[in-house]
């Protein structure tokens, strides 16, 4: 692809000329190459001054020839492989948007993904939604997202172009391979290529609720065995059972912290942890035998409960 002809260059203004400056320049330029003074030999140059002009003078026009060239300035300076381009998140952008339409197609088509499409102020935005399992692992999203080129057969010289209808640009579509590392955070945005921005958002769980890299969730002990102490085993978010310890005479409510069971800060090795909040639950059914024991325990146990405390 070519590059896109530099305007500013052609009407000799700086790229933050303001609109006094750039018509001064224009009407010189205009004066000095018009076919009438400079004969065939300007004819060229006039056309482009004319075309230049054209362009710059209108400040949406102008909008969007800068990020037409921003863009194609920063797909010269990365690699362009055939398939997936390797996107790593780096959601440090901010203040980014895009007067473009109509760039997406086919997003996550084939990646397995329930993906949506919304546009904000314009900008077209795709938003994946990762279950908690692959925000712990990290995940890897294919998408196709169409950006715009300068036209391959005119280069925004003809305003009868059959391939881009006079618009100079026409969009074609680029796959992406994005990188998603573990521990993201909900609500995310990373700018995938020139113009579009992929959302991550965070389905939630049955199990377990997220507290920056901690997990919470609530664990369910029999009485007995808060009574007495022992173990449970318990599945984490990820990864295999674990056993854990659970402390003579434990009460309702009480946290139980599994280090490193928690999501892993994200660019860090870091890991939070997995906090368990007791719930305690009686063995069902209750057996005649259970009926007897627990029924000693309340004999031991004479005392009434009464005590009121405010709702947590
Ligand atoms: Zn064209």
């Amino acid at each position: 692809m070519a590059a896109p002809k530099d305007y500013y260059k052609v009407l000799e203004v700086g790229e933050n000329a303001d609109q006094e400056t750039i018509k001064k320049s224009y009407r010189r330029l205009a004066r000095k190459y018009h076919p009438d003074v400079s004969g065939k030999s300007g004819e060229d140059k006039f056309k482009d001054i004319n075309e230049a002009y054209e362009v710059l003078s209108d400040p949406k026009k102008r909008r969007e020839y800068d990020q037409m060239r921003l863009g194609y300035a920063q797909r010269q300076a990365r690699s362009q492989g055939p398939g997936y381009q390797r996107v790593t998140f780096d959601d440090d952008f901010a203040g980014w948007g895009s007067i473009f339409e109509d760039l997406f197609s086919q997003a996550g088509a084939d990646s397995g993904f329930t993906t949506t499409r919304t546009r904000t102020q314009n900008v077209p935005e795709e938003t994946v939604t990762l279950t908690l399992e692959q925000v712990a692992r990290g995940e890897t999203v294919q998408l196709t997202v169409s950006e715009p080129h300068v036209c391959p057969v005119c280069h925004g010289r003809n305003a009868n172009c059959p391939r881009c209808g006079g618009l100079g640009q026409v969009t074609e579509p680029r796959k992406f391979s994005v990188t998603i590392p573990p521990g993201v955070e909900a609500g995310s945005v990373l700018r995938v290529g020139n113009y579009a921005r992929l959302r991550v958002e965070v389905a939630p769980h049955p199990r377990f609720v997220r507290q920056g890299n901690n997990l919470v969730g609530r664990l369910m002990v029999p009485v007995p065995l808060a009574a007495r102490g022992g173990e449970v085993p318990i599945k984490p978010l990820i990864g295999d059972t674990v056993m854990v310890k659970v402390p003579p005479h434990t009460n309702q409510g009480k946290m139980l912290r599994l280090r490193g069971l928690g999501l892993v800060q994200r660019g860090t090795n870091i890991k939070g942890d997995l906090l368990l909040e007791v719930t305690l639950r009686f063995p069902e059914p209750f057996t005649a035998e259970d009926d007897q024991l627990y029924e000693k325990l309340r004999e031991n146990h004479k005392e009434v409960g009464g005590e009121i405390h405010a709702p947590r």
